[in-house]
């Protein structure tokens, strides 16, 4: 079959819930990533940040097969000799002292307010059911109609109330509109370090920092999503240590897996998240021996291989490059390690269209937020791709 069959296909049987570029990939290797004819693609999207560690890793894989060859699934019923070692091997690199898996970015989501909510009724003492989190303009958590209730983007949440109470958002990058939000009911307020789905926006510098403080100050937990942020990304295992922040709950998620399973996890210390007791919460998939040993071998390649330090390297190097084109089109360029956007003038006909020739030029990025190209390769990037990249980002971005 070619291109347009597939894509025919996928058009007559699948919901349209996406828009994807017309590429129909096929495999990858590393940074690339090959379609149906062939034709080799630099993976400038990685997955939204799950494919950290570059596509197929192979250890990774080894990780994979050994353990679905002895056991993927044994049910939270029973234990298993993956799980334990992978709590153990986040707490050492979190630094928080205990985690709860899940799958998808949006269960872990859920899974974090649940147990603020908990705590707020249990240790803070809010009268219950009357818990409120705070939540930011812009942000993206997730699909889930509590995830989408707190949404202020329209599209994603227009034909799907009624939605969930007990959330209040202010505008991010506003340390006194959170201030003003908080009342003795708040439980959390709920974070990204870095805006990516709403645009790769980085907030001013301290505006964590403070957030933490007041927070600290007024007893109500920082949830950190760090789900894109997280994992290197940005050049730092978590990006709210670029503030010196330590959130009193990180969520996890994508990378966690390095692209080859549904991987997440709530992180918080024992005071926290000992909170949860047996049939409280929990997950069929949750903490399964795959789950558990893809994580593990996913969080190993990270460190060992000095992925962390290339993105701070390779970030500074490619927004510094970035900057240097010369382009009617581009209104600014900013990012974090690489977690790169660049935003177009309105004018300019919207991100998309960029992306197209981005596409026939052998560079796969996706608009987010109709005028924001991001840039976000595989942690595993070098120079000499970097170098490779550039001459034809700036041709297409000097294009009309
Ligand atoms: C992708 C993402 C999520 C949702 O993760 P899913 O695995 O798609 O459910 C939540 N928060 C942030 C910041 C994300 O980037």
């Amino acid at each position: 079959m070619n291109t347009q069959e597939f894509i025919r296909l996928e058009d007559q049987y699948g919901a349209h819930n996406y828009h994807p570029l017309d590429v129909v990939l096929t495999r990858g290797e590393g940074v690339w990533v090959y379609d149906v004819e062939d034709k080799k693609y630099l993976d400038c999207l990685s997955a939204y940040s799950a494919i950290n560690q570059g596509h197929v890793h192979p250890k990774i894989l080894e990780a994979m097969l050994d353990q679905a060859r002895k056991l993927p699934l044994a049910s939270r019923a029973f234990r298993n000799d993956q799980l334990p070692l992978f709590y153990k091997e986040l707490s050492e690199l979190s630094g928080y002292q205990m985690s709860l898996p899940m799958n998808s970015g949006a269960e872990a989501i859920e899974t974090a307010l649940k147990l603020a909510r908990k705590w707020a009724y249990q240790v803070k003492k809010v009268p219950r059911h009357q818990a409120e989190i705070i939540t930011c303009a812009g942000n993206f958590h997730g699909r889930t109609i509590t995830t989408v209730s707190f949404s202020t983007e329209p599209h994603y949440r227009d034909d799907f109330g009624p939605f969930t109470p007990g959330f209040l958002t202010v505008p991010y990058g506003d340390v006194e509109a959170i201030a003003a939000a908080i009342t003795p009911d708040t439980a959390a307020v709920l974070i990204e370090p870095v805006q990516g789905e709403g645009g790769v926006i980085v907030p001013p510098a301290g505006y964590l920092q403070q957030v933490a403080e007041i927070c600290r100050k007024n007893r109500v937990l920082l949830i950190a999503d760090e789900i894109q942020t997280g994992l290197g990304r940005t050049g730092k295992f978590f990006a709210a240590q670029h503030e010196g922040v330590r959130p009193d709950v990180t969520v996890i998620g994508k990378a966690l897996s390095g692209g080859f399973y549904p991987v997440s996890a709530v992180l918080a210390d024992r005071e926290i998240l000992g909170l949860f007791t047996p049939g409280e919460h929990g997950s069929t998939f949750g903490g399964n021996p795959l789950a558990a040993a893809v994580g593990r071998a996913s969080l190993r390649v990270l460190v060992e291989e000095g992925m962390i330090e290339n993105a701070a390297r390779m970030g500074a190097y490619f927004i510094e490059q970035l900057e240097e084109i010369l382009s009617p089109h581009v209104k600014e360029v900013r990012g974090l390690g690489l977690l790169i956007g660049v935003e177009l003038n309105q004018e300019s006909g919207g991100a998309r269209r960029f992306c197209e020739m981005l596409q026939a030029r052998g560079i796969l990025a996706k608009e987010t937020h109709d005028y924001v190209i991001r840039f976000a390769p595989p942690l595993i990037i070098d120079r000499t791709i970097v170098d490779w990249a550039l001459p034809r980002i700036r041709e297409t971005l000097q294009m009309a």
